[in-house]
């Protein structure tokens, strides 16, 4: 488990458990939750469609042999289900808000009944964008409940009439797969429900969920040209890790980002103008398009790279990018190569 989120897990459970601390308590797990759904808004923001219903790893035995869309639905079906039917005692937000018509599924559970294809042909029925509202709205809905707790309510317990509501409410299914769900919530009280699932449920989701994503950049990699549009190597890039490539659609340059399209503008500009690169353009040294903007301190470190394209190619330079790694220790090329152009190229070629 993620250190830092362990850490404040722990921390979280130790302030609840006191009724002095209490309210600090709230206030930790509300930020930790937070910080773990700032990691589900990145994925959706960044990452096209079709990644949600992908199942990298089909075989694995851990949460991650899932996919994103399902990773997302559970969690906030879970949630959704213990906060407003058990704690709150209201409606539930898939209900109240309609998402069970406009996400698209064809089931109102929370899905512990699907394995493997199942799962994948189920994630391809959903409409990611609601999905991801529902979400949100389950998340920030959870949130108030728990600002609303007293130090007392983290002792109060379930009892038989709660047990057979939620039978009735046809949101748990009665495949053995499912079914403990029931009996697991209701040996807990507010306190234990609140570990599980509003905090650890979601720490061990959210690992599965950036495992699953990092392997489906990492698939969408292979085979792809290293070189980005702009002159960088992606495999020497500090955001190698989050970033698929600008040759493939799992882009999380900020330059792709933050366009409304979510294409960085040298790339598009670059395949308007029929260029592998800029590198192939003669208004490559005054051009302040995307990455090149003039506030950009790696604009004409990126330049230099594809003037040294033009002259060797870009195996050569993904070499010299290895040599530099090996010398120096440094994230962006421009901590090397500096601000002038120039003289970037000058760094390029004597390494
Ligand atoms: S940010 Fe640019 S250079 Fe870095 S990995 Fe992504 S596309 Fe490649
Ligand atoms: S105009 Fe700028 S962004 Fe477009 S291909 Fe040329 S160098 Fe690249």
């Amino acid at each position: 488990m993620d250190k830092n989120w362990s850490d404040k897990n722990k921390q979280m459970q130790k302030l609840l458990a006191r009724e002095k601390t209490f309210k600090e308590g709230i206030s930790t797990l509300l930020e930790l939750r937070e910080e773990l759904f700032s990691q589900i808004t990145q994925i959706v923001m960044t990452y096209p469609k079709q990644a949600f219903c992908q199942m990298p790893y089909p075989k694995a035995s851990g949460f991650h042999n899932k996919t994103l869309a399902y990773s997302i639905w559970h969690i906030f079906r879970i949630e959704d289900i213990v906060a407003h039917e058990m704690i709150a005692e209201d409606r539930q937000i898939l209900f109240s808000k309609k998402y069970d018509k406009s996400i698209g599924s064809p089931i109102i559970t929370t899905g512990n009944e699907l394995a493997g294809d199942e799962i994948v042909e189920f994630s391809k029925k959903l409409n990611i964008t609601k999905l991801y509202k529902y979400a949100s709205n389950a998340k920030d809905s959870t949130d108030r409940i728990l600002q609303k707790l007293e130090y007392p309510d983290l002792k109060r317990r379930f009892d038989e009439d709660m047990y057979r509501k939620l039978q009735e409410s046809g949101c748990i299914s009665s495949d053995e797969k499912a079914s403990n769900l029931i009996d697991y919530w209701c040996s807990k009280d507010v306190e234990g429900l609140i570990r599980m699932p509003f905090s650890r449920h979601w720490i061990m989701h959210i690992e599965a969920m950036l495992r699953i994503a990092s392997r489906i950049r990492q698939l969408a990699r292979k085979g792809i040209d290293p070189i980005a549009y702009c002159g960088l190597s992606c495999d020497h890039c500090f955001l190698g890790l989050y970033c698929g490539s600008c040759r493939t659609d799992y882009n999380v340059c900020s330059n792709a980002t933050m366009s409304p399209d979510g294409v960085c503008p040298n790339v598009k500009c670059c395949r308007e103008k029929g260029y592998d690169g800029c590198y192939e353009c003669e208004e490559l040294e005054s051009c302040q398009k995307g990455f090149y903007v003039p506030s950009n301190d790696g604009a004409n470190a990126a330049k230099a790279h594809c003037l040294y394209i033009r002259k060797y190619g870009k195996k050569e330079l993904l070499k010299v990018q290895d040599r530099l790694h090996k010398k120096f220790d440094f994230e962006k090329t421009q901590e090397i190569l500096g601000q002038d152009l120039k003289e970037g190229l000058k760094i390029l070629e004597n390494n």
